[in-house]
């Protein structure tokens, strides 16, 4: 049997996703906490159990385990390989949309480092800073590397920066705006940092795009939350002591941002296509 290449890079990139994912797991559950991420190996919450190596495939163990810790039995979160699963799925994805190159490796941190924060936002209402570092870090340094050595990359010097100012300023602008004029809190400042490092990644366009995906589809979740459940919707200036926690209507923003950068990232040339051919067909 001959394998081709391309059928060998496409499993590779599924595992190399998976194995990440398997990080991305411990990353949420410690980070929030203010845990390292590198040590304690993996154990079982419960019974302190090492987790062997032969236990740590990715979606697989979970799977033959039946989700229960080999010694103790206690359950295991449907979330780990949850996690994995999507973790193999964006493995794959960038693989289809950047074959293997610099661009792969690059969009690789923006996607699991986007998923972190979406996570860890939608469970805790916190934006860690560390990762929103790294990851702007690495944002920045790479297109001004391939500048440096004048070597196209799929997101320019200029464009990178742009987005970055572009991000962070519309951000910073709707929270004074609603600050100072309406006298409320409408979005946090790790939203303005989190549209800034998209923003290097994906340049001023994708900020613009980013922005009007994530507001639509807040405010449908929004609209289908308030339909649902009303007594569970405060407006977010009923909020005296401003925890956003028990504020069940506010919804965290950054998983919305998120979602939209991997739609633009994906998806964007098709998007706009459609978006212009409709306004054409319209007019
Ligand atoms: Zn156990």
């Amino acid at each position: 049997m001959i394998i081709s290449l391309e059928s060998l890079l496409t499993i590779a990139s599924i595992f190399f996703g998976a194995s990440w994912g398997s990080f991305l797991n411990v990353v949420i559950s410690r980070v929030p906490e203010g845990l390292s991420v590198v040590s304690p190996p993996s154990r079982c919450p419960k019974c302190g159990n090492g987790i062997k190596f032969y236990d740590n495939i990715p979606i697989l163990s979970w799977l033959i385990l039946r989700g229960k810790c080999r010694n103790c039995k206690t359950g295991i979160s449907i979330q780990y390989p949850i996690i994995e699963l999507l973790g193999a799925l964006m493995g794959l994805a960038l693989y289809k949309e950047f074959d293997i190159s610099f661009e792969y490796f690059y969009y690789f941190v923006f996607v699991f480092g986007g998923i972190a924060l979406a996570y860890i936002d939608l469970k805790t209402w916190l934006v860690p800073m560390p990762i929103v570092i790294i990851m702007s870090t690495i944002g920045f340094i790479a297109p001004l590397l391939f500048f440096i050595v004048d070597v196209p990359f799929y997101i320019s010097l200029k464009e990178s920066v742009f987005g970055f100012f572009l991000g962070g300023g519309i951000i910073s602008f709707i929270i004074l705006f609603y600050k100072y004029v309406r006298k409320m809190d409408a979005l946090g400042w790790g939203d303005a940092y989190v549209l800034a490092m998209i923003g290097l990644f994906i340049g001023n366009k994708g900020v613009l795009v980013t922005l009007f995906l994530a507001t639509l589809q807040a405010s449908v979740i929004g609209i289908g939350m308030i339909l649902i459940n009303k007594k569970s919707t405060v407006p977010y200036d009923d909020v005296k002591d401003n925890d956003p926690i028990k504020n069940k209507a506010a919804l965290p923003f950054v998983p919305f941002l998120i979602i939209g950068s991997f739609e633009f990232l994906f998806f964007g040339e098709k998007l706009i296509n459609w978006y212009l051919n409709f306004m054409k067909s319209i007019t």
